[in-house]
């Protein structure tokens, strides 16, 4: 015999002989592998659901959602959170959607208030040391995603885009899990452009928002429980460059019959629209960024920008003069102008952004290589305040031989500098191209710190030989800043007081 309960979301199976609890189904999952997967993994399917656990009996090892005491003994029961949890989570260092209209959305910056716990440990120069550590996924090159996904219990998963790998982090169990499609799941394989993932809004259960895969936008869902993934297509065609949302439309590049189109939809009315972009290139496009009512894709050739509502205008660089989109990204001048920094092969430059058909953009001059993003940035050991081209900010000597590069700014209206996490290359005495240079030109740097620049300057941790710097990856998930790059088995993460 075996009794049925059913939960506001669930139905449960009560073996009268053991008085073991077996999930049947859940809202928003598929069938249940409860004897095969999720049966390894009890504490974490509980935190997931909302459900129950025993604290000291042995009768069942997991309860339905809303059990206070075990029906069979009448101990008491660990009851976990039962509504869905509302933070807005992480969707990679440019999926932050809500800053504010003025910061340029899409470029590494964050509105999580992580200096205020960081600023919280000793300053520089006392050497810092990060507090945990999780494996890194097994597919190392990956982008990552936390959230609830329209669950109670907030979760990250790891999607490794170049081999179409989706993984899933059991906390409780400290182990990661690859995900497997269910039948008719589309690939989710994206290597023609810099990756992004669109965040779910208000999520339903299992819901993990929109990324680009080889065959078009997939809206994509989870289920932890049986440990599969399924698809839903939301535009079917091949991705050229990454989608981004301005206001309420969700837009990216594909390609056509003919040449790259602009494919956009209206969140709320499903009304889809489509322009020509016959000169736009067919793959090598940056993340998107949002800002003054448009969407920029930068791209070795030239820039892409789109107001909604009007045609997609797709503009080269000016003769000679080549973007170094490996710097960072854009970043604004105190008038809200938007500038690129690039080399024209005589020196260096800011070059204005979007200036459109009817002017030719301005150009400023600048006598070295500056390296950020979003007015977080740095020449050299550096910082430069005011305006892009303005002189660097000495404030330490000692940093003249170093090299800052900038990961991650985290905005706050507050705050008169802009503050966030960076890698400091010690003794660097190359150029930065060098220092960030890939592939053959991949250099390894001795000695670099991970560093919180803000009210006070925290150094958060020291790593010997790193190379390709630009591979680090800023996660914030389970109440921690992490910092991943591809060649390290570990994740090194540091707690932030503030529960996210
Ligand atoms: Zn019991």
């Amino acid at each position: 015999m075996a009794y049925r309960w059913e939960t506001p979301a669930s139905i449960w199976q009560e073996d009268e002989t053991s008085g073991e609890f077996a999930l049947l189904a859940s809202e928003g999952l598929g069938p249940v592998d409860w004897h095969g997967r999720a049966r390894q993994r009890l504490p974490d399917v509980a935190h997931v659901l909302g459900a129950s656990l025993p604290l000291d009996c042995r009768c069942s090892p997991i309860y339905p959602e809303g059990f206070a005491y075990c029906p069979r003994c009448g101990r008491p029961l660990l009851r976990l959170g039962g509504a869905a949890a509302r933070a807005r989570g992480w969707w990679g260092p440019g999926g932050d959607d809500m800053l504010p209209r003025h910061v340029p959305h899409g470029l590494p910056v964050t509105s999580t208030p992580l200096g205020d716990s960081l600023e919280e440990r000793p300053a520089a120069p006392t050497p810092g040391r990060c507090d945990l550590t999780m494996p890194a996924p097994p597919n190392a090159c990956s982008v990552f995603a936390a959230a609830g996904f329209g669950f109670p219990g907030e979760r990250l998963l790891a999607l490794a885009h170049t081999r179409g790998v989706l993984q899933y982090w059991d906390p409780l169990g400290g182990s990661w899990h690859v995900l497997t499609p269910e039948a008719g799941a589309a690939s989710l394989v994206f290597t023609a452009s810099s990756h992004a993932w669109i965040p779910a809004q208000d999520p339903r259960r299992g819901e993990a928002g929109v990324v680009p895969g080889l065959d078009g936008l997939q809206r994509l869902w989870i289920d932890p429980v049986s440990e599969t993934y399924r698809t839903e297509s939301v535009l079917a065609a091949p991705i050229v460059a990454a989608p981004g949302l301005m206001r309420r439309h969700l837009a990216c590049l594909a390609g056509g019959i003919d040449a790259v189109r602009l494919w956009s939809m209206r969140l709320d009315l499903d009304e889809v629209q489509e322009y020509a972009c016959p000169d736009a290139p067919a793959a090598g496009w940056s993340h998107p960024l949002g800002y003054d009512g448009r969407l920029f894709w930068l791209h070795a050739q030239g820039q892409l920008t789109w107001r909604p509502g009007e045609a997609p205008q797709f503009s080269p660089w000016p003769l000679r003069w080549q973007p170094r989109l490996e710097f960072g990204g854009p970043t604004q001048s105190r008038d809200g102008r938007l500038w690129q920094i690039g080399h024209d092969g005589q020196g260096y430059s800011y070059l204005e952004l979007g200036a459109g058909s009817d002017h030719l953009p301005a150009r400023m001059a600048i006598d070295g290589a500056r390296l950020g993003f979003a007015n977080f940035l740095f020449r050299r050991g550096h910082p430069v305040l005011d305006e892009p081209w303005s002189n660097e900010h000495v404030e330490d000597p000692h940093h003249d031989d170093t090299l800052v590069l900038p990961l991650l700014r985290s905005f706050n209206n507050n705050r008169s500098q802009p503050s966030g996490l960076v890698l400091r290359f010690h003794k660097a005495n190359f150029r930065a191209e060098e220092a960030l240079g890939a592939g053959e030109n991949a250099r390894i740097i001795p000695r670099t710190t991970v560093e919180w620049i803000g009210r006070r300057n925290v150094i958060l941790d020291e790593i010997a030989r790193l190379s390709r710097p630009l591979e680090c990856v800023p996660v914030v998930a389970g109440g921690c800043l992490w910092l991943h790059h591809p060649d390290w088995n570990q994740m090194r993460g540091w707690r932030l007081d503030e529960p996210l």
